[in-house]
């Protein structure tokens, strides 16, 4: 149902594989190890995705399109809400698991973007692309 990309995205967040900052540290490599959103706090997945202001203005916006007024804001709380809560094939889980795994996949993409010197999109770039995304997904299945 994701678009391979994002499935694919979402497999790495998932097993907890995704190559963030505070693993370079961890396995020794230097470089900066703070997030590129904020600048301020060590990145990690828990940072990245839920705790930066950056991360969650995008993740509140994006969930609150799918008639979620009280996004899950925990890394372990999204995680055992996906895998106990989104079974089944009604719109709205479909729609709530699409832009779960758009989120994640543009996220990430930012942070490369960022950390690359690649010229970064706005929220509301990054966003509109988000629902785009969505929407095509829904309507060309
Ligand atoms: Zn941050």
């Amino acid at each position: 149902m994701a678009i391979p990309r994002h499935a694919f995205m979402l497999w790495l967040v998932f097993k907890n594989s995704l190559i963030t900052k505070e693993r370079m540290c961890y396995w020794g490599y230097g470089g900066d190890p703070l997030c590129r959103f904020c600048c301020g706090i060590q990145e990690c997945i828990e940072h990245l995705y839920f705790q930066c202001s950056f991360s969650r203005r995008l993740w509140r916006n994006i969930m609150l399109s799918c008639s979620i007024t009280d996004p899950y804001v925990e890394w372990t709380e999204v995680v055992e809400c996906s895998v106990a809560k989104l079974k089944g094939r009604s719109l709205q889980t479909t729609l709530c698991k699409l832009c779960f795994a758009s989120s994640v996949y543009h996220l990430w993409r930012q942070r490369n973007d960022l950390c690359h010197g690649n010229t970064p999109r706005t929220e509301e770039c990054i966003e509109a692309q988000i629902k785009c995304e969505v929407r095509a997904r829904i309507l060309f299945k």
